[in-house]
């Protein structure tokens, strides 16, 4: 059964530029890297300090009776659907991280290679015997399609042993393994669903997996991936209307906020979740909230979800920026004013606070409010009551107060820009809203939403992203958070050819930090932040020690061996961290060995 346009190697020989994007299990060699023997290979144990290593990622090994146990306590306290969730996007994060690995490590490998390398990972690490029936995908056209036979399920396992046959599939930590490992590899939402399981009494399991928006009805796939219903999952593709469980679309405020009216939540990872959780439990009461965050995080969105998912709901939602408000308009601007206030002020207007009344005022950037602004809204907050500029009476508002700031504001409070008493009345409830670069599992996600989104504002058909389009925006540091990734997908989708993907030079354009970064980077053949996660420090190593050969001079150059070793065991121990046995892992020689060269050559500082 094959769905899209096959290509044979002849074809992939002519036409070398496609050769990173597409290919199907027809082109899948057994002896191309990475191979079950190179996988295997990459997995050591440490016995000696307490380690398992994946790739320089660490594993622990678990009974699988224990993770039985721990499923059924999961179903007795929290219920199936809600197991179910959480099991999935256990597994999408393991997926996700493998997908990850297996790119930094084996950077050549072809393609059909690397997704073949996801199943035998699958087995590797104990969780199912996978057999590809076919899969077949072009990355540019945005396509996919994978058939796959499951045996020995270890979650199967699990889960007879508590609950028997039932009529549900069962392996959902394996499903949301399958849907993270491929998202990674191909930039976009690939969902895939158990269409027969061995605890439904099938002999195997077997999965089907193709784009989340060729699914009917996926938003009850991917509602697992999301810990909160708010969570939109309508972003990814058709819906019959009025069968959405799980939608919601969030409208922006109509006053300051934009009149972008389908910005959608969007996101797997355990970051976001936690920051979804906090956001449901604070909602139903009146507690004043603090979002913090660097810019771009989507702060205004949370306080708007905030809003949509409280019982002020059928009331106002108001945003002020308050840094775009000058400073002599800002007091006018919250609290109104009266008439004859000042020279200009012929009518007396309401402020924001009374434009809010009943519903939640969203004040973005509060730490620039002036001295004076802020004893205001200490006020307002204190006796729930305003005062108009100029006005001689108090006015009683019923206001929920939402603030959100990208800067410290106890470090405010130290440069005494900041009112301590204000502090303590905002940061009743805090929620911390995690940079993009700490919730990687998300990127697919958002990446195929915006190109959805995009597309479709733009009226143009774009397929979806090049290889190495995805390779960039997977591994890229997003200084600007989510609103980059969103200029970035939009502007791409603006340069982009009709009916094509969007290559590098797309999103890139503008040649400034994003294109600096790239090409700074682009150096080691990676594109790769500098703060980079422990776990991508061996596939770092290993780039490090290939640029080896580029820095000696033919002619004998400036170094010596000596030097050499000494930087590389100082760039090691920097990527590590300063952990010697992570450092010493990077440059494939044992703990002792290394302290060793250390002490020998007087970097000191090691044991
Ligand atoms: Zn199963």
């Amino acid at each position: 059964m094959k769905t899209v346009q096959q290509v044979s190697l002849a074809d992939m020989a002519k036409d070398g530029s496609k050769i990173l994007n597409r290919g199907d299990s027809a082109q899948m060699n057994a002896g191309a890297a990475p191979t079950l023997d190179d996988l295997t290979r990459s997995l050591q144990f440490s016995p000696g300090d307490g380690r398992i290593w994946l790739n320089g990622q660490r594993m622990q090994l678990m009974h699988t009776s224990s993770l039985g146990n721990l499923r059924r306590e999961l179903m007795d306290s929290l219920g199936m659907e809600k197991t179910r969730g959480l099991l999935t996007r256990v597994g999408y994060s393991a997926g996700m991280r493998d997908a990850q690995l297996l790119r930094e490590r084996w950077p050549d490998a072809e393609p059909a290679a690397l997704f073949a390398a996801g199943p035998r990972m699958h087995a590797l690490e104990g969780a199912v015997k996978v057999e590809p029936l076919h899969f077949d995908f072009d990355v540019e056209r945005g396509t996919y399609h994978g058939e796959f036979l499951w045996h020995n399920s270890s979650e199967d396992e699990g889960h007879i042993a508590h609950f028997g046959i039932g009529t549900e599939p069962a392996c959902w930590m394996q499903t949301g393994y399958a849907i993270g490992y491929t998202s990674a590899l191909v930039g976009r939402l690939i969902v895939y669903r158990e269409v027969e399981c061995q605890s439904m009494g099938h002999r195997q399991c077997r999965l089907l997996g193709k784009p989340a928006d060729e699914w009917e009805d996926v938003e009850d796939d991917l509602s697992y991936l999301n810990a909160e219903a708010f969570v939109s999952t309508a972003a990814y593709g058709q819906r019959k209307s009025g069968t959405s469980k799980n939608t919601a679309v969030l409208f922006a405020a109509a006053a300051d906020g934009g009149t972008d009216q389908d910005k959608q939540m969007v996101g797997v990872s355990s970051a976001f979740n936690a920051a979804c959780h906090m956001l449901r439990r604070v909602a139903p009461t009146v507690a004043t909230v603090l979002f913090t965050g660097e810019s771009g995080v989507g702060k205004e969105m949370f306080a708007s979800m905030l809003h949509q998912i409280s019982p002020r709901k059928g009331q106002p939602f108001v945003a002020v920026n308050c840094a775009a408000i000058p400073e002599t308009l800002i007091e006018s601007e919250l609290f109104g004013v009266e008439r004859g206030a000042y020279t200009g002020a012929s009518e007396s207007r309401p402020g924001r606070f009374e434009r809010a009344a009943g519903g939640t005022l969203f004040l973005d950037e509060v730490a620039t409010l002036s001295m004076v602004a802020q004893g205001k809204l200490l006020r307002a907050l204190q006796e729930g009551e305003i005062e108009r500029v100029g006005g001689v009476r108090s006015i009683r508002v019923n206001v929920r107060v939402v603030a959100a700031t990208n800067v410290n504001l106890r470090e405010e409070i130290r440069e005494g820009r900041f009112r301590e008493d204000l502090f303590f009345r905002l940061n009743v409830f805090p929620i911390h809203l995690p940079p993009l670069r700490d919730r990687r599992d998300d990127i697919p996600l958002l990446m195929s939403y915006f190109l959805r989104h995009y597309g479709q504002k733009h009226q143009r058909r774009v397929t979806g992203f090049t290889a190495r389009a995805v390779d960039a925006l997977l591994g890229y540091a997003f200084p600007g958070n989510i609103r980059e990734l969103q200029n970035l997908v939009e502007r791409g989708t603006i340069f982009a050819n009709e009916d094509g993907p969007i290559d590098l030079p797309h999103l890139f354009t503008s040649g400034e930090e994003a294109a600096q970064s790239y090409f700074s980077l682009s150096v080691t053949g990676q594109l790769r932040q500098r703060d980079a996660a422990p776990e991508q420090a061996a596939g770092q190593g290993r780039q490090l020690l290939d640029m080896v050969p580029g820095l000696l001079n033919p002619g004998g150059g400036d170094w010596s061996l000596d030097q050499l070793e000494q930087t590389l065991i100082a760039a090691a121990m920097e990527q590590a961290g300063g952990n010697l046995s992570a450092a010493a892992r990077l440059l494939g020689l044992t703990r002792p060995t290394l302290a060793y060269r250390i002490r020998k050559s007087g970097q000191g500082g090691a044991d």
